[in-house]
């Protein structure tokens, strides 16, 4: 067992940091006041590899292990919250299709989306099926070589502006086996977006409804075989729940360092912050609870490289404890900063809002306790 990260994987690790302080942190702040969807910096970073993190080669992917997405997601949080979870769904919605799609797939969207020249959503969630994914009822209907699509996505990252949506449609009977993906095109006659739903965070990404009416997707469109198409959006998950778990490690590391900062110099009571005992204990607990996350989060990932047996229990397991454990560090640091931290002058307040929904989506934490006592119990 080697708890040390190789000499590349540090080297990624280091490119990450310098692109999220040189391109990211200076606007974070004015991107989430302003609602920016940042298309520049993301098109930077795609650049450098960041658009199509674990695709392969051939296609444009940078072909990394999800240990190496995790380091990458943790860097790009730390600067900006909202924005790198983004980009974790495009990259998990980008994999989809290079993993399952066909040849002639693959070749078709994924080199466009790797330098993000091109968008991608994941459309999942329907607004009668959020934890119960399964129970999806828009329906895609064979007619001669297209399926024609009815129905509507919920709450999808990127809606109304994404290129590509990576959708989970019924094509069959009810429950997961009648399932399908399929890629829907912007532009596609039928599909069209709600209005642009208003959060308490992740606002440098847009959330919109996803509508499908009578709109005609080419069989070609499909990723994998027809009723293949829930075990792919696990898959896809799978990955997607350990990004938005390292998301949030990069969220607490950077309240945790900037509380340790602020205690040093805040001075009541004639003292430092930093030399009431009471406080160096919540700081002491947070690093540790950041620490733990941390090494769930990389453990799980590396179980993921090795296509592990045990992967997906662990994914969902880091992905409940470091979301929980990262929004409780950003809410202690707000506390350590006292009224200040409530200001949107420092950054705390942002992060807060931004990982609170990381509890939520990519199935909420319950979610993870039913994947995980299921596995524990055969229930
Ligand atoms: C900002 C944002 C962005 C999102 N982006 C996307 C996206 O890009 N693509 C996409 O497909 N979806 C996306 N989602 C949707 C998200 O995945 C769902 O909101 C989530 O899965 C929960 O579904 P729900 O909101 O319908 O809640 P519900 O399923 O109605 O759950 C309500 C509550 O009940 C709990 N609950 C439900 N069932 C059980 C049970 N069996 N046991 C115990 N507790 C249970 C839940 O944990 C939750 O606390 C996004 C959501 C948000 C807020």
């Amino acid at each position: 067992m080697d708890f040390e990260l190789s000499e590349e994987a540090r080297a990624i690790q280091d490119t990450a940091r310098s692109f999220a302080a040189e391109r990211l942190a200076p606007h974070a702040a004015q991107w989430d006041e302003d609602k920016i969807f940042p298309v520049d910096a993301m098109r930077a970073g795609a650049a450098i590899g960041f658009g199509a993190i674990y695709a392969r080669e051939d296609v444009g992917g940078s072909a990394l292990s999800r240990l190496d997405a995790a380091l990458i997601f943790e860097e790009l949080a730390a600067a900006d919250t909202s924005t790198a979870a983004y980009i974790s769904i495009h990259n998990m919605a980008t994999w989809m299709i290079d993993r399952f799609g066909g040849e002639a797939l693959r070749r078709r969207f994924v080199p466009r989306l790797a330098t993000m020249e091109h968008f991608a959503s994941y459309c999942l969630t329907e607004p009668g099926s959020g934890s119960d994914a399964a129970s999806l009822k828009t329906r895609a209907v064979r007619d001669g070589d297209h399926y024609v699509l009815n129905g509507s996505k919920a709450f999808i990252s990127g809606g109304g502006v994404s290129d590509v949506y990576v959708c989970m449609v019924r094509t069959g009977a009810d429950g997961p086996k009648g399932i399908s993906t399929l890629v829907v095109e912007k532009g596609t006659p039928g599909l069209s977006f709600g209005k642009q739903e208003k959060k308490l965070g992740w606002n440098t990404q847009p959330t919109a409804m996803v509508i499908f009416e009578d709109a005609r997707v080419p069989v070609a469109n499909r990723v994998g075989a027809e009723g293949d198409g829930f075990a792919i959006a696990m898959k896809g998950l799978d990955g997607g729940r350990l990004n938005i778990a390292a998301c949030s490690l990069g969220a607490a590391r950077a309240c945790l360092d900037a509380a340790r900062e602020h205690m040093k110099v805040r001075r009541q009571f004639g003292r430092t912050l930093a030399e009431f005992q009471a406080l160096q204990f919540r700081v002491a607990d947070m690093a540790t609870e950041l620490e733990a996350a941390r090494l769930m989060v990389q453990r799980a990932a590396t179980l993921l490289d090795a296509e592990h047996a045990d992967a997906t229990l662990h994914c969902a397991m880091a992905k409940r404890f470091a979301t929980d454990a990262g929004f409780a560090i950003c809410d202690e640091a707000l506390q350590l900063f006292g009224g200040y931290g409530y200001l949107k002058d420092y950054p705390i307040e942002r992060y807060l809002r931004d990982t609170r929904v990381h509890r939520i989506l990519e199935g909420t934490n319950e979610i993870m306790r039913l994947i995980i006592a299921r596995k524990l119990l055969g229930a």
